[in-house]
């Protein structure tokens, strides 16, 4: 009896440092939820921000980088955290379908939660701009996929329209609780680093993501959990750079095929983000954020896709605008797996083909 008693309190008191229910469960108090809310979650959210000493080298003045590594969450990008809100609140409010635009990962993310909460989905892409990898995840997940021939910018007018006319809920990141559930990346930067880093290094497309981020530090602050508020330092690939260039892009063009987006919703909330921050907007080129995008992949072990690169790049770019000492986090918005084609093509590694399966002609191919 006193030994099983002496286990039970074992067992009660046992600390529940594995338990991750998802960033709803983590963060309830901070979001637009009830207890009638239905949470549909896949455990997204408590991505890891990685220490990168080979990016801090090439700005040095005692700079730290970090990156946010948010091509971790279960459909390999961000948008599982805007999109655990959508799902939920859809569901909450009886809706049986959702239908989004996408360059890709929303899709991924919108047919993955749409399933997990007994939803249709419905996703409108550009035919032939979205990457393998993501393409595949909306099938695999049950989306009806409907490819334009049109870019994100058309494809987004009409499931706009769409979702006024019929009873289907938009899940893009016009939907505020899209914006709601991403804000928590901020809070777990701040947790994770004790307060709000000098920088925060995004990229943009609609430019949600930095609007959301903006959101969840300045909540933060104002409830004293940081002692400051980061500038918001925003990237746009050059070929598909309307917030840089002030002026809507008819035909953006960029290997980001993430961000490549010519009118971006969330326009005046980013700039406003960036006045507020006293942030800036900057360009790079598609070689600039490949080049990046190697380097994470070659020196820090850290794969992402293009898109999330330019974040990086970014930095590099500006880097003599860094101040002293200064803590940087770069945001990696998706998983480098999501577009296979563009890492065949861009890496400097050596891959032999059509070896002799025998012990000498590979020891030779070695350069033994
Ligand atoms: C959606 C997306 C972006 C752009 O985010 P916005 O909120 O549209 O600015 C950047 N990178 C990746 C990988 C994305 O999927």
């Amino acid at each position: 009896m006193a030994f099983s008693k002496k286990l039970k309190q074992l067992f009660s008191s046992a600390p529940k440092k594995n338990k991750w229910d998802g960033l709803i469960e983590a963060y309830k108090p901070w979001l637009p939820v009830t207890k009638n809310t239905p949470i549909i979650t896949l455990k997204e959210g408590a991505t890891p921000l990685i220490e990168v000493k080979s990016i801090a080298n090439r700005i040095g003045k005692g700079a730290k980088v970090y990156i946010k590594y948010d091509g971790l969450n279960p459909t390999g990008s961000f948008k599982d955290r805007g999109m655990t809100m959508a799902i939920s609140k859809a569901k909450e409010a009886g809706c049986e379908a959702v239908i989004c635009a996408s360059t890709g990962n929303t899709s991924a993310s919108a047919a993955a939660y749409a399933t997990k909460g007994g939803m249709k989905s419905f996703v409108v892409i550009p035919d032939g701009y979205v990457a393998q990898g993501k393409l595949a995840q909306a099938l695999v997940y049950g989306a009806e996929v409907i490819a334009i021939k049109g870019n994100f910018d058309k494809a987004l007018d009409i499931v706009r329209e769409l979702s006024e006319k019929y009873p289907i809920t938009l899940v893009n990141s016009v939907n505020p609780y899209r914006l709601q559930g991403q804000k928590t990346a901020a809070f777990e930067i701040v947790e994770n680093l004790g307060d709000a880093p000098d920088w925060l290094c995004i990229p943009m497309g609609n430019a949600g993501n930095i609007t959301a981020y903006w959101m969840g530090f300045k909540e933060f602050f104002h409830a004293k959990k940081s002692k400051q508020l980061p500038r918001m330092m925003g990237f746009q690939a050059s070929g598909s750079a309307p917030l840089v260039e002030n002026k809507i892009i008819n035909n953006p063009e960029t290997i980001a095929t993430a961000i490549r987006i010519g009118n971006p919703v969330n326009k005046e909330k980013a700039l406003l983000a960036k006045e507020s921050s006293n942030g800036k907007f900057t360009s790079v080129t598609d070689s600039e954020i490949i080049e990046s995008y190697k380097i994470l992949g070659r020196e820090e072990g850290i794969f992402c896709e293009p898109a999330s690169a330019a974040s990086v790049a970014g930095l590099l770019k500006v880097k003599d605008d860094v101040p002293k000492n200064s803590t940087i986090v770069c945001v990696l918005t998706g998983n480098g797996l999501k577009d296979p084609d563009c890492a065949i093509k861009n890496n400097d590694s050596i891959f032999h083909t059509g070896i002799d399966p025998e012990i000498n002609s590979i020891i030779k191919t070695m350069g033994f």
